[in-house]
């Protein structure tokens, strides 16, 4: 061979232009299961098992058309290091061309960069052909950071990227202008979901991978998380991801942007499209998913509207682009902020869903069961409660890290420590994601279960976010000072009587006492 071409994990892109090329034999894939990729935290034994499904599946495909060295789990050759296993293969096969495509991941960036070559063999880093924007894009679209003294990151928006990447990739655009004459439906969206409201049955696929599932025993993997190893349930193949688009367009997209950020106990994933694990592997292209629900939308303009289209759209090509521009930009100090100085650990029920509050029990019992929870579930509960109550960021990314399907730190990580924990001090959020009980009660059916009364803000039966919420208001008072997006809720403490506010912090300290006992 003349060129080893290594292929990550989460590079599955069967359209990628190096399978294109007739390399007559020269070229040697390299994919590899490895200990490093298994260990670096604690997953979920399903978000393991569809990993390496896919990839088995992949080079399968790839190797019909090519040749393909695939470093299984349980090899004896395995050094279980990409750095280690890579210098082994090319001392064994003689090659002097090492090729990969962008690592999405800072960790594997950094590993791949550092590693340790002969002079002999030459290096080369392409484009993983699967976003939109170029990872180093951010000033592009934010120039004030090349030319600015400050370079916090402070008053980016994600707005002002998405207008610039609707008018610059056309999508929903017609003469310039956006389509259905604005760019944003959120006053039409985000209902809660009425008890009339029927909900779609999820496509669930039954992959058998008990042979995967056998060598995570054998090895003595760390998982977290339920499952069914003979009936996986996520897609492994594009063919799979492409099914499970097509069901979103019928079943989910009319109702899609309504009930994006509702809560209920009716379904675990609602009208949301599960796609993000084909996605992020890159089973799925963003422009083919955006392209399609787009022509959905031109097919069917009566059973699917804009708000519903454009809501869907938003979240492709503005959140998961722009994450990860403030990702590549940001990293690696990004990691490292901790606004507030938060240092608790999770309480166990994040492991266990065994927790009187109704809201928390489901989004984390469905985490466990599904390796799944929708973003409002993310964030306004689970989230939520681990800022409240002041948890370390670390250990909060470490969980959302290890417990969802589609989870690789440079999504994982802007939604986790930046949109959630406000960790970066408002580089990816302009106001913390917070909120009492009421939020919750608004969205979602959870509170009419829950042991605790919505209605209470004091008292040992009193839902613990109405006091919380208003006990992390409190102690960043000084914090706030100056954010004109806080400056309503702020005034609406300081007007409340002392009493009455001394009588919440209380209540908000019983329950900080002893948060497992929640
Ligand atoms: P849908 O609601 O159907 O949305 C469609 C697609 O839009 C998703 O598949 C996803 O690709 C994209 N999308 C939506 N919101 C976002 C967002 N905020 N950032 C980036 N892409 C988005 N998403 C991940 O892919 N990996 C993560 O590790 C991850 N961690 C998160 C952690 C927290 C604390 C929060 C609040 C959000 C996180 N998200 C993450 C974003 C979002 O919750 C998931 O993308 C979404 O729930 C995936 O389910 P879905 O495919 O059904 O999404
Ligand atoms: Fe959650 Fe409070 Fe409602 Fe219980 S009462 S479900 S803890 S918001």
């Amino acid at each position: 061979y003349r060129e080893i071409r290594l292929i990550l994990g989460d590079q599955l892109n069967a359209s990628h232009s190096w399978y294109k090329d007739d390399d007559e034999g020269r070229v040697l894939y390299v994919m590899m299961e490895m200990r490093q990729e298994t260990d670096y935290v604690v997953h979920h034994r399903q978000k393991i098992l569809a990993f390496f499904a896919a990839m088995r599946a992949f080079a399968d495909a790839l190797g019909t058309l090519h040749d393909v060295f695939y470093l299984r789990l349980d090899s004896d050759e395995n050094q279980h290091d990409l750095s280690a296993n890579l210098t082994w293969l090319l001392e064994l096969t003689g090659v002097k061309k090492l090729s990969y495509q962008e690592p999405d991941e800072y960790r594997l960036e950094s590993q791949l960069a550092q590693m340790d070559l002969p002079t002999s063999v030459q290096r080369s880093c392409v484009s993983s052909e699967h976003f939109i924007t170029q990872r180093d894009d951010l000033v592009r679209y934010f120039p004030q950071l090349d030319s600015a003294d400050d370079k916090s990151g402070k008053g980016l928006l994600m707005e002002t990227f998405y207008r610039q990447i609707r008018k610059q990739t056309g999508y929903l655009m017609d003469n310039g202008k956006p389509i259905g004459g604005k760019w944003n439906f959120d006053s039409e969206n985000r209902k809660s979901l009425s008890n009339q409201q029927s909900i779609p049955e999820p496509l669930l696929f039954k992959n058998d991978v008990c042979h995967i599932d056998t060598t995570l025993k054998n090895m003595k993997i760390r998982t977290i998380g339920n499952c069914n190893p003979s009936e996986l349930l996520w897609p492994i193949s594009r063919r799979q991801s492409r099914e499970l688009l097509e069901h979103f367009i019928r079943y989910c997209l009319p109702n899609f942007g309504r009930y994006q950020d509702a809560l209920s106990e009716r379904g675990w994933s609602l009208f949301h499209a599960r796609i993000s694990f084909s996605l992020n592997i890159k089973m799925l292209s963003p422009q083919e998913v955006i392209e399609r629900v787009i022509r959905a939308y031109e097919k069917n303009p009566d059973t699917i509207n804009i708000a519903q289209v454009e809501g869907f759209v938003r979240q492709i090509l503005g959140w998961r682009e722009y994450v990860r521009l403030i990702y590549w930009h940001f990293m690696p100090d990004y990691k490292q902020t901790n606004y507030f100085n938060h240092n608790r650990k999770l309480p166990h029920y994040y492991w266990t869903g065994d927790t009187k509050m109704r809201c928390m029990q489901q989004s984390i019992r469905q985490s466990l069961d599904y390796a799944y929870a929708h973003h409002i579930q993310r964030l306004m509960v689970t989230g939520n409660f681990a800022l409240l109550t002041g948890v370390s960021p670390d250990e909060v990314n470490a969980w959302y890290l290890g417990i969802y399907i589609d989870a690789i730190e440079w999504v994982e990580l802007p939604n986790t420590h930046g949109m959630s924990q406000f960790a970066d001090g408002g580089i990816l959020a302009s106001k913390p994601y917070v909120s009492s009980g009421n939020y919750i009660h608004k969205m979602g059916d959870h509170c009419r279960n829950c042991h605790y009364d919505i209605k209470a803000k004091t008292g040992d039966n009193s839902c613990p976010f109405n006091s919380l919420y208003w006990h992390y208001i409190d102690r960043n008072l000084a914090v706030f000072e100056g954010n004109p997006r806080m400056s309503m809720i702020i005034n609406q403490w300081q007007q409340r009587a002392p009493d009455d506010r001394a009588a919440v912090l209380k209540q908000a300290n019983i329950w900080l006492l002893d948060l497992n006992a929640l």
